[in-house]
């Protein structure tokens, strides 16, 4: 009828216009939506308060812009550092462009110690074991054993205060520090992570020492610190240590006495995973450890020494483990009866005998050995995943990793009726149907209600 009255010509005109408008007023309803969904719906969700705050925030953002665009105007005229200034006020939303170093402020070295001076790692202590148990007596809600034989343990691991050197190393930290959590949970096990360096001259492999020193005395409830390095992880969730073997020990490392104590082999013994109980004995024993840490001449003069005196050591700078070999081996009476060089299970384990085999594992054994069966702890020695440059080809290193990482977290996932697809596979897939009793489903390892996780309430 409208054909009719006004021409077919027109007719489709007209409804062009119409359904261009109909975008157009979609177009600005679903802006109004976008807006309302950034902004909110304001203190009250009234319209018109959702009016003037997107009032207020177009206008604000639009003089946010307006400014730097206007700078950016009259660049030409100005020198470079306006230009870096502008450039930084102005902002990109792509982290790709970002860089990172424009964040770290203070980043030089503090005011360099007198050379001279002797190195201390704290005032002396020679009363720790009255203080603590003093301390533990006047604070009996604070334990330092949960059962007769189950000490309360704080795990320690740690990581530089820097991003790593290589673009995916954070992401294995992460994955390192998610693995520990899991176990620690699983096991009852208190966790701390380590970010700041408390002491400049201790940097690199010696940043532990310091750390432990100041967590043992500022946690008298904490019977035994377990340190870890950032790339161990957990590949057995349900191994629990043998406690009661070490009630006469202080410091418990992966390690063979003969390697130790008769070889003097740097390689006797492994200071990435290992206890050391809170006690006067421990302070003492850190006290002749940290002597070598020091960075600089100290460090490189006590490398020549380790590497001159210990066997097959390579030519570097002091390290704590060789450290730790010398200590033992140079003054076995003094310590020696207070140590226990483990080697029934992998308190530590050599990624390089152990990665390969682990479908093998899978196939004959189960969780809850700890030892060559199922290692309780997989040590990715001399990989560097934080770092630019390590002692293996990095696809190797990364590739195990990522198997260590699925092997332990397969019998976490189990709880919960998952496992990943492979241990080359981030997926996962459902082991068993969503039950519509879920308290009946049992986990095959045990490690959701685990018997020394219990904790027995006193009745009153
Ligand atoms: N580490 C730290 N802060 C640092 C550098 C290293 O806490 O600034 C820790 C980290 O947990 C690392 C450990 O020290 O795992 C020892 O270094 P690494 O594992 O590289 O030595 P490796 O086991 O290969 O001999
Ligand atoms: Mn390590």
């Amino acid at each position: 009828m409208l054909d009719r009255i006004i021409g077919t010509r027109r007719t489709r005109q007209i409804q062009r216009v119409l359904r261009n408008g109909k975008v157009t007023i979609l177009c600005l309803v679903l802006t109004i939506v976008v807006l309302r969904g950034n902004l909110g719906a304001g203190k009250f969700g009234t319209p018109e308060q959702d009016f003037n705050e997107i009032r207020e925030t177009f206008y604000s953002y639009r003089s946010r812009r307006a400014e730097p665009r206007r700078v950016l105007e009259e660049l030409p005229l100005t020198g470079q550092t306006e230009v870096n200034e502008v450039k930084e006020n102005v902002g990109s939303n792509n982290y790709n462009e970002f860089d990172i170093n424009k964040l770290f402020v203070d980043e030089e070295d503090d005011v360099k110690k007198d050379p001279s001076a002797k190195y201390s790692i704290g005032p002396k202590i020679d009363n720790w074991d009255e203080q603590r148990g003093e301390w533990l007596s006047r604070n009996k809600d604070f334990p330092s054993f949960l059962n007769v034989n189950k000490p309360r343990v704080l795990l320690v691991t740690g990581s530089s205060p820097k991003p790593c050197e290589n673009p995916v190393g954070d992401h294995y930290l992460l994955k390192s520090i998610k693995n520990k959590i899991d176990y620690c949970r699983v096991h009852g096990i208190e966790i701390f992570y380590n970010m700041a360096l408390l002491d400049a001259e201790m940097a690199g492999f010696w940043a532990k020492l310091p750390l432990i020193r100041k967590l043992l005395l500022s946690h008298p409830e904490v019977e035994f610190l377990w340190w870890m390095d950032s790339d161990a992880m957990f590949t057995d969730m349900a191994f629990e240590l043998p406690w009661e073997r070490y009630k006469d020990k202080n410091l418990v490392m992966h390690g063979w006495n003969e390697m130790v104590y008769d070889d003097k082999n740097w390689i006797g013994l492994n200071t990435g995973s290992f206890l050391l109980r809170n006690s006067q004995w421990a302070l003492d024993l850190i006290d002749v450890w940290a002597p070598m840490g020091p960075k600089g001449k100290i460090r490189t003069e006590a490398g020549k020494l380790l590497t001159r005196e210990l066997k097959d050591r390579p030519v570097f700078e002091a390290d704590d483990q060789s450290a730790m070999v010398w200590i033992l081996a140079s003054q076995k009476e003094r310590w020696a009866d207070k140590v226990y060089l483990e080697n029934h299970y992998y308190l530590h384990g050599y990624w390089g005998i152990l990665v390969d085999r682990y479908e093998e594992m899978i196939e004959s054994y189960h969780p809850g050995f700890g030892d060559h069966r199922w290692p309780l702890v997989t040590h990715f020695v001399g990989c560097k995943p934080c770092g630019k440059f390590g002692d293996y080809p990095v696809e190797r290193c990364l590739k195990q990793m990522d198997r260590a990482f699925n092997f332990g977290d397969n019998q976490i996932l189990q709880m919960y009726g998952f496992t990943h697809k492979s241990l080359a596979s981030r997926r996962v897939k459902q082991t068993k149907n969503d039950s519509s009793n879920p308290l009946e489903v049992k986990d095959e390892l045990g490690l959701l209600h685990p018997a020394y996780k219990a904790v027995k309430v006193s009745s009153s």
